[in-house]
């Protein structure tokens, strides 16, 4: 009758309906797909020519340092410029490329005993000249060594992402740089006194390509906190964020102290 017809009709509708979700949900999947193949391709291939000129910028900086013709030149504070800029352009790159590798899934690490105080004060060494033009005063608190197992690269991009930002949203005021041991874990915390984050954008910051949303004119692809949570949580650890707008931010970094490397074998039981 009339009502079996109105539900089959009403039915026939949902169905359609349902048909044209999964569609739209599987046109979007390659869609993210492509994009990801993308950033792939386009960070590999753009990174092809840099490290070469990246290589030459460096040994021409060399030059400009030394007791040559060239230090003395009007040429030489332009060749600064040129370098720092190549630089960021590479720094850029590769995060294009962290990301694909993640996203890939051909990330790994590769834990080895150190130090991580020294590894701290040797990542801030390459970020003196950096700090000065922020000017930003770093302050320390660090113990005098704290061991452990971690991958030295991925450990240093950690301090190097949260370092940089720190200079970037928070240009002219002091960081805290702070490392507390624990027997099993470490915590690292990176203060800033900059433009803070409001409460709503804090959970957004370390999604991917998620920026806060005023703060477009800073530049930036919106990836540094993703690369350097993945890299946390990849390493068991966790990253967490404290901040308030026009205040400043806290990022806080726990990592456990002996990295997980491979699947750990595990004991097996003996035989009842
Ligand atoms: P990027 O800085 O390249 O945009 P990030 O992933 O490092 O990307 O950061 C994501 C967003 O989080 C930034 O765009 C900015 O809005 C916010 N953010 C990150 N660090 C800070 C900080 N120290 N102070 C204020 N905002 C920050």
């Amino acid at each position: 009758d009339a009502d079996d017809l109105a539900l089959a009709e009403e039915l026939g509708l949902r169905i359609a309906q349902a048909l044209d979700v999964a569609r739209l949900y599987g046109e979007m999947q390659i869609a993210l797909h492509k994009r990801d193949e993308f950033i792939a391709v386009a960070s590999h291939e753009l990174r092809t020519p840099l490290t070469p000129l990246m290589l030459q910028l460096g040994r021409l900086e060399q030059l400009c340092r030394g007791r040559s013709e060239l230090a003395t030149s009007v040429a030489a504070p332009k060749i600064h410029r040129v370098v720092r800029q190549t630089e960021r352009l590479h720094r850029l790159i590769e995060e294009l490329l962290d990301v694909s590798q993640i996203t890939s899934g051909r990330f790994s690490l590769e834990p080895e005993a150190l130090d991580l105080v020294a590894l701290v004060r040797e990542t801030i060494d390459g970020f003196a000249e950096r700090l000065e033009r922020a000017g930003c005063a770093l302050r320390l608190e660090m113990p005098a060594r704290v061991e452990g197992r971690w991958d030295r690269a991925r450990l240093e991009q950690i301090v190097s992402n949260l370092l940089a930002n720190a200079m970037k949203y928070g240009a002219g005021k002091p960081i805290d740089i702070g490392l507390t041991a624990k027997p099993d874990s470490v915590l690292l915390s990176v203060r800033d006194r900059g433009i803070g984050i409001s409460p709503k954008d804090q959970a957004r910051v370390f999604q991917r390509f998620e920026r806060a949303v005023s703060e477009r004119h800073y530049g930036g692809f919106g990836l540094g906190l993703w690369v350097t949570r993945h890299v946390a949580e990849a390493m068991g650890g966790s990253v967490s964020v404290e901040s308030a707008p026009d205040v400043g931010s806290t990022f806080r970094v726990n990592l456990p102290r002996q990295a997980p490397t491979a699947a750990v074998a595990q004991p097996v039981a003996p035989p009842p």
